[in-house]
């Protein structure tokens, strides 16, 4: 197994998530979607826990996290307090929820759709997409309980309204946010124009993946168009 002791290059917190930005090992390769396993090196009583990887492959220098801090938690409140200069190991990289499918030259739309944490392989598949300069339609949508948990929401805005063919679509539950849509995601909005033409990434909570594969078989989707990661 490959196994990497890297230190904490920053840490933004927005209780209960944070946005962990951690040097990326030499020669470390990953695909966009896939996780690693982190533990606190310096921490005995730290597990390993799996974290997918934000960041894009392409993107060199760090790896970036987006991590929700579960309060009883065995490991989640230690990278949440982890700060510039500790040292993390991290082995993998691990998955086969990855963008393998979506090629430079494949027009293909792709849908991206996640809720809290699960937007984190998403984003790191968005991020290659706009850097490869993907040709297709790509519509992202997130869902989140509370205006506090929108780290991403300027990036992600920028995206959109600087890339013609980048969509962006924003749930919150829990608050009424300007410029949000409030509740759940209403699978009604995906914008699903040729299903045959679409590939749908999934990612988070076991019973809303569920929910979201169904709707969009409903629509239409074949099973090998939509690829899932479940995970609380
Ligand atoms: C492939 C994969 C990728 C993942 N990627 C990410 C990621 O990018 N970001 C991320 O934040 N997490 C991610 N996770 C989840 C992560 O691995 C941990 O499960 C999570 O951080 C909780 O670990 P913990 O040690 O803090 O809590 P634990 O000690 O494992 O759990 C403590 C208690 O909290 C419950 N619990 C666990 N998770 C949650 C939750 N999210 N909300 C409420 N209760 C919970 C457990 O059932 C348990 O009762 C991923 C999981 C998998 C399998």
């Amino acid at each position: 197994m490959n196994r990497h002791f890297m230190k904490v290059l920053e840490n933004k917190t927005a209780d209960p998530y944070c946005v962990l930005r951690v040097e990326r090992p030499p020669a470390f390769d990953f695909l966009a979607g896939q996780f690693v396993m982190i533990r606190r090196k310096e921490d005995p009583l730290c597990d390993r826990r799996a974290f997918s990887i934000a960041s894009s492959p392409l993107e060199t220098g760090h790896l970036e996290f987006f991590i929700k801090k579960v309060d009883a938690g065995a490991v989640s409140p230690r990278l949440y307090t982890a700060q510039q200069g500790d040292v993390l190991e991290l082995s993998g990289p691990f998955g086969k929820f990855v963008l393998s499918d979506v090629s430079a030259g494949d027009e293909k739309g792709v849908c991206l759709i996640g809720a809290g944490s699960g937007l984190a392989p998403l984003l790191s598949m968005l991020r290659t997409l706009v850097l490869q300069k993907y040709p297709g339609r790509i519509h992202l949508i997130h869902s989140t309980r509370k205006a506090r948990d929108l780290l991403y929401r300027q990036e992600l805005e920028r995206y959109a309204a600087t890339l013609p063919l980048v969509s962006y679509t924003q749930y919150v539950s829990r608050e009424v946010v300007s410029g949000c849509l409030q509740g759940r995601i209403d699978l009604q909005q995906i914008e699903i124009k040729h299903p045959d033409a679409v590939l749908a990434y999934v990612c988070g909570p076991p019973a809303l993946v569920d929910d979201i594969v169904a709707a969009l078989k409903k629509r239409g989707l074949s099973e090998d168009a939509i690829k899932t990661e479940r995970y609380d």
